[in-house]
């Protein structure tokens, strides 16, 4: 038996806890949360923040530039990408920026639960459809004040981020089941459930559902790396390892402990 104490302290006896249960597991599911960009010093706002319908675009349109469609993926994502490569992974994906698709790892393995800023959907959500919304962009470059509506009732479009009742998930259907595929067949076999940055904004998207995951199967280890939140509940205090880490410091040094 390995030595799993739950305590949250994060030294190199961690480091190389953390290494050794992603060594002996081909299998790792991956939690992002806000903490992630977070660390990777990327500038986080709350995406329900109260705007007139003629101020939308022009405050979000600057923001989905720097987040989505320009910025350099930041360190921490692609040594994420590196830690992966190779194993059976799958990605669950709370923020709606782009920086996770953008790192490396492969598409098919990316679930964005809440939307990504990069499409657009109708504030209505009138025919649950949303679109890619490069070719509205364009047109914002080109002209500051103007405003897409949705080609079915007119409503002012939105980003097709979660915000709350009226999120359409359409886009993200296809992935939401390969995860729950991923999650049904992860049944014997090692598996670590890595969690970064993960808090209580939503628990029940993330962190709750890992941690029954952890409890249900007989052969996994929860890895969760987190600043302000790194306890894991009592029942799997001896299938965790609890790390109270910056993320941005924890990944390099578990990578290094791969090598
Ligand atoms: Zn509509």
């Amino acid at each position: 038996m390995h030595n799993r104490d739950h305590e949250v302290v994060w030294n190199d006896k961690k480091v190389h806890d953390i290494a050794r249960v992603i060594k002996e597991s081909n299998r790792i599911l991956v939690g992002i949360g806000g903490g992630m960009p977070m660390a990777a010093g990327l500038n986080v706002l709350p995406l329900d923040k109260k705007l007139k319908a003629e101020e939308y675009w022009r405050f979000w349109y600057p923001y989905i530039q720097e987040q989505r469609l320009v910025k350099e993926v930041p360190a921490i994502y692609t040594q994420l990408a590196e830690l992966l490569n190779g194993k059976d992974y799958f990605i669950i994906d709370s923020n709606p920026d782009g920086f996770i698709q953008k790192s490396g790892v492969e598409l098919s393995r990316v679930y964005k639960a809440q939307g990504d800023m990069a499409r657009m959907q109708c504030s209505q959500n009138c025919q649950n459809q949303s679109w890619i919304g490069k070719s509205h962009f364009e047109k914002m470059d080109k002209d500051a004040s103007y405003q897409p509506v949705c080609p079915y009732c007119g409503a002012p479009m939105v980003m097709n981020v979660y915000v709350g009742k009226g999120f359409c998930q359409e886009a993200y259907q296809e992935k939401n089941s390969a995860y729950f595929h991923f999650i049904n067949s992860s049944t014997k076999e090692p598996l670590v459930v890595l969690e970064l940055g993960v808090g209580y904004t939503m628990p029940e998207l993330i962190r709750f559902p890992f941690e029954q995951i952890v409890m249900n199967h007989p052969n996994a280890t929860l890895v969760r790396i987190n600043t302000m939140y790194p306890l894991c509940v009592e029942e799997n205090k001896y299938k965790a390892i609890c790390a109270e880490a910056d993320i941005a410091e924890a990944l390099p040094k578990i990578l290094n402990a791969l090598k």
